[in-house]
C-alpha cells in the first residue's frame, strides 16, 4: 500500500511538473529580452468615417485608412511580442459617435483609455502642410503632461534608430485633445506628409511600415522597462 502511495505521489509530481514547463513555454518570451507584460495599450487609429483626415497629393492617400492599417499592424506586433492587451478605438472606418461633433468624438476616444486604465494611448496619424517640400516625422505629447516627454522622446528616437531619409521633427508639446485630456501617458505619431511625394511613397510601402511598427514597439518596450 505505502509503495502505491509512493508511486501515485511520483506521477502526480512529474505531471505537475509537466504542467508547470508548459506554461512557462506558451508564455511569450519577447524575442529582444526585453520585458513588457500585463500592460493595457490603447491605440487610436486617427479619424475614421466621415472624416477622411489628409489626402495623398500624388498617390491619392486617404489618412483615415492609413491611420486604421498601421494601428492593426501595431496591435498585431505588440501582441506577438509581448503578453499586452491592446485596444484600438476603431477596427473599421467608422467614427466612435454618429454625430459629426468633433470635439464630442475626441472625447470618446480619451474615455477609451481611461475605462481601460490603459498604461499608455498611442495615436497614429499622417500629417500635410501647404508646402509640399515639408516632410519628416514627428511624436508629440501633451504640452501639460511633462512625464510624457520622456515617451516622446524614447519612441522617436527608436523610429530613427533605423535606415531611414526623411526628416527627423523631432517631438514637440502639443495641445491636441487627445493628449491633454488624456489621463494615461499619451503621444501622437505623425508618420510622415501625404502632402509631400517622397513621404507619401514612403508611408505607402510594405517594407517601412513594418520597420516602423517594430521600431515603434521597441520604443514603447523600452519605455516601460
Ligand atoms: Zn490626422
Amino acid at each position: 500500500m505505502k509503495k502505491i502511495i509512493i508511486l501515485l505521489g511520483c506521477i502526480m509530481l512529474i505531471i505537475t511538473g509537466f504542467c508547470l514547463l508548459h506554461m512557462k513555454a506558451k508564455k511569450n518570451v519577447p524575442k529582444d529580452g526585453y520585458h513588457l507584460s500585463d500592460k493595457i495599450i490603447v491605440i487610436d487609429p486617427g479619424h475614421g468615417g466621415r472624416d477622411r483626415g489628409a489626402t495623398g497629393e500624388v498617390l491619392g492617400t486617404i489618412e483615415k485608412d492609413l491611420n486604421l492599417k498601421v494601428a492593426q499592424n501595431l496591435k498585431k506586433e505588440i501582441e506577438n511580442r509581448t503578453n499586452s492587451k491592446v485596444i484600438l478605438t476603431r477596427e473599421n472606418d467608422t467614427s466612435l459617435l454618429s454625430e459629426t461633433n468633433q470635439k464630442e468624438e475626441l472625447r470618446a476616444r480619451v474615455k477609451v483609455a481611461r475605462n481601460y486604465n490603459a498604461d499608455l494611448y498611442i495615436s497614429i496619424h499622417h500629417d500635410a502642410f501647404e508646402d509640399t517640400n515639408v516632410k519628416g516625422i514627428t511624436t508629440h505629447y501633451g504640452a501639460n503632461k511633462k512625464h510624457d516627454k520622456k515617451l516622446a522622446e524614447i519612441v522617436q528616437k527608436s523610429i530613427f534608430n533605423q535606415k531611414i531619409t526623411t526628416r527627423n521633427r523631432g517631438i514637440q508639446g502639443s495641445d491636441f485633445y487627445v493628449l491633454k485630456e488624456n489621463s494615461s501617458p499619451a503621444i501622437l505619431i505623425e508618420l510622415g506628409f501625404t502632402s509631400n511625394e517622397d513621404d507619401e511613397k514612403r508611408m505607402n510601402s510594405a517594407k517601412f511600415q513594418a520597420k516602423t511598427q517594430q521600431r515603434i514597439v521597441d520604443g514603447i518596450i523600452e519605455y516601460f522597462n
